[in-house]
């Protein structure tokens, strides 16, 4: 799995092996794949030697709204006839383990576990059959979302657009079924959304297809791929976390804003 690291000030790319718990580095640009391609250096680091970030660095967060069946139950809403969706600025990401600000503008913060797809080279008007190969893979985000805005306000930008609502990580992970994958999210420890992707309305291909229909992804964007059952609330102190079968899992601590 690939991961994105910082050690001694400088920040790289690695393929993660866990079960020996190390980091084999990679030199140059992963989204390369024609001729600058990356290097495997064969030089390899202690898995704790290394500080793990945000996986990628998206230019914008493609987020899809009730993609679950599951979710659209439980709040009483008719499935979409086309995927609903909205964005998170760049600013909003964080890496495993940094904490999730709880800002002052809200009194109601919930926690969304969701499949990111991390996108491989520019992608433009593609059909959802030829979507596999501009998917570089797959990781866990939470959509954190100020759900009292996003009711006042009619809109979504501020409700989903503070920094750090957008952990993402801790890996990506390539090789996977996305069709059916069990998604976890925990809140101190306790199960709150037990659910599996081939519960979304619409599947990842067709979501390429409808959103490279208006914008261009580019190499390192990601679309969120919308929540199952279970959504809460998350309090100051709280600990998060989405576990994705065959990724792993993201955890954050929900801080008050200071
Ligand atoms: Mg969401």
């Amino acid at each position: 799995m690939i991961i994105r690291y910082e050690r001694n000030g400088k920040v790289k790319h690695g393929w993660m092996v866990q079960e020996e718990n190390k980091v084999r580095v990679i030199e140059g640009d992963i989204y390369k794949v024609e001729s600058a391609k990356p290097i495997m250096t064969g030089l390899e680091l202690p898995l704790d030697e290394v500080s793990l970030l945000a996986p990628c660095t998206p230019s914008k967060i493609v987020c899809i709204g009730l993609n679950y069946k599951d979710h659209a139950e439980e709040i009483g809403k008719e499935l979409p006839a086309e995927p609903l969706m909205f964005l998170k600025p760049s600013t909003t990401v964080i890496g495993p383990g940094e904490p999730i600000v709880y800002p002052k503008l809200t009194e109601n913060l919930h926690y969304e576990g969701e499949l990111a797809v991390v996108i491989k080279k520019e992608a433009r008007r593609i059909k959802a059959e030829e979507a596999d190969d501009y998917i570089l893979g797959f990781t866990c985000a939470i959509d954190v979302t100020a759900r009292d805005l996003q009711w006042r306000d009619g809109q979504w930008t501020r409700a989903k657009g503070f920094d750090t609502f957008c952990p993402l990580g801790p890996a990506i992970a390539s090789k996977l079924d996305y069709n059916d994958l069990r998604i976890v999210t925990r809140v101190n420890g306790e199960i709150r959304q037990d659910s599996n992707t081939n519960q979304m309305v619409f599947t990842v291909p067709q979501l390429l297809e409808a959103i490279t229909a208006v914008m261009t992804l580019l190499p390192g964007d990601v679309v969120l791929t919308g929540t199952p059952s279970g959504v809460g609330e998350l309090q100051p102190g709280d600990e998060v976390s989405v576990t994705i079968e065959g990724i792993g899992t993201l955890s954050a601590r929900v801080n008050k804003e200071e």
